[in-house]
């Protein structure tokens, strides 16, 4: 053990060396992380962060794992994988407050037993709470930003916790402040619900329905969903990615979905380097077919020009 790894042990025990970051990610792709932090209290996060900081080790923030795309050499520093837990109702006000790191299947289960209504749309939703409001993040035609009152969210430039409102956190398709500027953390978030009326059995039943059709669309296997973002609802990628003849195309142990031109699967054993040449075949034959750049919405922390995002993302 270097010196500095003793000292991390020591100040925190928890911490786990060379962890495998392919077990923290949907996709089941990538290397080790040099320390992995599993944060259960908010109290420790500015502990962590000091002594990242002193020691000038980046930092990598995980909530669920299920957007992210690791390098197969892992990643040279400190992952944050954010597992914060509390759920707290207001029940006068219909409102739920929730931690970053709480799934969001979790919280969907919390609010119907809890009689409210909101989030039932985002049965089968993967991820936490701080990464969907993050990427406002949601489906069936409900986005986080439509239900969101606030988020607490640490600001590593000054190392403050600061209170933003929806309208503060310009939030568009699959976009917010918090994408554009790495060094904001989402703590927890506020969402406004309502109060339900159904009983719960009539409420799992409205979800196993919008569970049902959900299903039928997507695939099921290792993958981090949609890996580009629809450039337009009239052009969704994994219509542009079928019409260039690429579903079901193998590249290594990666394939693109037989039922969704849009999903990445890791079929075989796949490396970060077989998804990233499988997504640039996509986007060259989409832009050479149809003129149109497709961007990634899922987060690469992977290997570009011989420097790794991860280090150019890094906090
Ligand atoms: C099978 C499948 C289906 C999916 N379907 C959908 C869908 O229908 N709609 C949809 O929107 N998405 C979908 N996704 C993508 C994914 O579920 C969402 O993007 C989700 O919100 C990611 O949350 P996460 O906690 O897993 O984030 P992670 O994958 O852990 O992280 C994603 C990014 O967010 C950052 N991040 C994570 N937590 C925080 C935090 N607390 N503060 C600041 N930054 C943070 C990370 O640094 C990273 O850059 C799907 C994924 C899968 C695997």
């Amino acid at each position: 053990m270097s010196e500095l790894e003793e000292k991390c042990k020591e100040l925190f025990p928890d911490i786990r060396l060379k962890e495998p970051l392919e077990n923290h990610s949907t996709f089941r792709i990538g290397g080790p992380a040099d320390y992995f932090y599993q944060l259960k209290d908010e109290e420790e996060f500015s502990k962590v962060l000091d002594f990242c900081r002193n020691q000038k080790i980046p930092i990598l923030i995980l909530g669920g794992g299920s957007n992210v795309l690791f390098d197969d050499k892992g990643f040279r520093g400190m992952v944050i994988k954010i597992e914060t837990e509390k759920i707290e109702f207001d029940l006068n006000k219909n409102k739920v407050v929730a931690d970053a790191g709480v799934p969001i299947s979790k919280l969907l289960r919390a609010t119907v037993q809890n009689k409210l209504s909101g989030l039932e749309k985002w049965i089968g939703l993967p991820g936490s709470v701080g990464g969907a409001v993050r990427g406002n993040a949601g489906c069936n035609g409900l986005e986080t930003k439509d239900i969101l009152i606030s988020a607490k969210i640490f600001d590593l430039k000054d190392s403050k916790i600061k209170e933003f409102k929806n309208k503060d956190l310009d939030f568009s398709y699959r976009n917010s402040k918090i994408k554009e500027n790495p060094e904001l953390i989402v703590l927890s978030a506020t969402f406004q619900l309502q109060k339900s009326d159904a009983t719960e059995e009539e409420q799992r039943k409205i979800m196993m329905e919008i569970a049902k059709n959900r299903g039928q669309k997507q695939p099921y296997g290792l993958t981090a969903g949609s890996f580009f973002k629809n450039p337009s609802p009239e052009q969704p990628a994994g219509k542009l990615i079928e019409e260039a003849g690429l579903k079901g195309k193998v590249i290594g142990g990666a394939a693109i979905s037989e039922k969704h031109g849009n999903f990445f699967i890791n079929k075989n054993n796949a490396t970060a380097k077989d998804i990233i040449e499988l997504a640039n075949l996509a986007k060259r034959q989409v832009q050479a077919k149809f003129g149109i750049e497709l961007k990634e919405e899922v987060q690469i922390f992977t290997e570009k020009n011989g420097k790794t995002l991860a280090e150019k993302q890094a906090i």
